[in-house]
C-alpha cells in the first residue's frame, strides 16, 4: 500500500523543482477592484459578463460547489479543459519521457495511448479477460518497474462494462504506482464512484467529465479528484487559464440544476435497453454486450459493411473491429428516441 510520500516521490524532479508561472489574477481575487494587472481589455464589448477578463485560474467557486456535492474538499479537485487535459497532465507529471511508461487494459479508451505517445511515454498493454474484466493478478505479476501510472476505464469504453470494486482495490493496494480510474460514464452506471476512496488510497486519481451525463461536451470541462498533494502538482503544471469564462458560467448553471441531468440519464438508460432489444432482433447482430454507459457495443457479422452502409445513410457509428477482443464490433451511442428509431429502421433494410 502506498503512502502519500511514496506517491509524491514519483513526481518528475523537474516538476518538483518547477517555479510555476504566477498569473496576475492568481494574486488578487475579488469584486469591485480596478484591474490593471493582466493586460486585459478594460471594456466589456461583447454580450457576456466578465468575458473581457481572464477566469480565476483555480476556479475556486465552482470547485467549492462540486466539493459540497461530492462530499470532498475543493483542494482535492482539479478542473481541466475536458478530462483529456487531466489524462495528459497526469502523464506529464509522473512519467519521464523515453524512460517511464503507463499501463492500459485493452480494449479501452484510445486517448491514453495517444497521449502517452505524444509525450514519448511507453505503453504497457494488458488484455482484458473474455468477459472484459481486468485480471489483477496477471497485471500485478507482470507489470514492469517503469510503469508509473495504470489507467482503468470504469465503466470501460468501448466495452461498456464495469470492473469489480475488489479488483480495483487490489490494484490500488498492491501496485506501486498511480492508478487512474476514469469514470467518464459513471453517471449511467449502477455502481458507485470510487471518489470515496481517495483518502484510503493516496495513489488513486479519479477522472470524471461533464461531457456525458451532464450534456456539456462542447464546454470542455473535466475533473481529476485525488489527494490534495497530487492535485496541487496538476495545478502547478496546467495552463493558467485552462477553462474559459463561458464554460465556467455554463457549469455554474448546470450545478444549480442537478435534477436536469438526472432526468436525462434515466431517459438515456431506458432508451439504451430498448435499443439493445431491437438490435438483437436483427439477423446480422450476433451479440449486444451488457452496457453500463450511454453506448452499446455490438458484435456483428460484418462491422465494416454495416459501418459504411450507415454512413451512406447519414448515420455515424464507430467500427471498433481493430481493437483487441472486438473483431466485427460496432459501438453505437444512444441517441434521442427519434434517432434510435431511424437507426433501427435503416438497419432493418440492410440485407446481410
Ligand atoms: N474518458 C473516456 C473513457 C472517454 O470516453 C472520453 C470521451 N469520449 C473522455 C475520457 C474524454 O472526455 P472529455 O475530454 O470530453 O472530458
Amino acid at each position: 500500500m502506498m503512502t502519500i510520500e511514496n506517491v509524491t516521490s514519483l513526481v518528475r524532479p523537474n516538476i518538483v523543482s518547477l517555479k510555476p508561472y504566477s498569473s496576475a489574477r492568481g494574486e488578487f481575487l475579488g469584486d469591485n477592484k480596478i484591474l490593471l494587472d493582466a493586460n486585459e481589455n478594460p471594456f466589456e464589448m461583447w454580450d457576456m459578463e466578465n468575458i473581457n477578463r481572464y477566469p480565476d485560474p483555480l476556479q475556486m467557486d465552482v470547485k467549492q460547489r462540486i466539493a459540497s456535492i461530492k462530499g470532498i474538499k475543493a483542494e482535492e479537485i482539479f478542473i481541466g479543459n475536458g478530462s483529456d487535459e487531466a489524462v495528459d497532465l497526469i502523464m506529464r507529471c509522473f512519467c519521464e519521457p523515453a524512460i517511464d511508461r503507463i499501463a492500459i487494459f485493452e480494449p479501452t479508451y484510445g486517448m491514453y495511448s495517444v497521449c502517452a505517445t505524444v509525450n514519448n511515454i511507453g505503453v504497457e498493454k494488458f488484455l482484458l479477460k473474455d468477459d472484459f474484466g481486468i485480471d489483477a493478478d496477471d497485471f500485478l505479476s507482470k507489470v514492469s518497474n517503469s510503469v508509473k501510472v495504470a489507467f482503468i476505464c470504469n465503466p470501460n469504453n468501448p466495452t461498456g462494462n464495469i470492473q469489480r470494486i475488489d479488483v480495483i482495490e487490489k490494484i490500488l493496494s498492491q501496485f506501486n504506482g498511480l492508478v487512474v480510474v476514469d469514470e467518464a460514464y459513471i453517471d449511467f452506471c449502477s455502481d458507485e464512484s470510487v471518489v470515496k476512496l481517495i483518502n484510503k488510497y493516496p495513489n488513486l486519481i479519479v477522472i470524471q467529465t461533464f461531457s456525458k451525463a451532464w450534456g456539456l461536451a462542447g464546454a470542455r470541462i473535466g475533473l481529476a479528484i485525488a489527494n490534495y498533494q497530487v492535485i496541487s502538482f496538476l495545478n502547478k503544471i496546467k495552463f493558467p487559464y485552462n477553462v474559459g469564462v463561458p464554460s465556467l458560467q455554463l457549469l455554474r448553471n448546470a450545478l444549480k440544476n442537478k435534477s436536469v441531468p438526472r432526468k436525462f440519464i434515466q431517459q438515456i438508460v431506458s432508451e439504451r435497453e430498448k435499443l439493445k432489444e431491437k438490435l438483437m432482433q436483427l439477423p446480422f447482430i450476433l451479440k449486444v454486450y451488457p452496457s453500463q454507459t450511454n453506448f452499446l457495443l455490438a458484435k456483428t457479422k460484418d462491422a465494416k459493411r454495416i459501418h459504411s452502409y450507415l454512413l451512406e445513410n447519414n448515420i455515424v457509428v464507430r467500427n471498433r473491429s481493430h481493437e483487441p477482443l472486438c473483431s466485427n464490433c460496432i459501438r453505437i451511442t444512444v441517441g434521442t428516441p427519434a434517432e434510435n428509431q431511424i437507426l433501427i429502421e435503416t438497419l432493418k433494410k440492410l440485407n446481410l
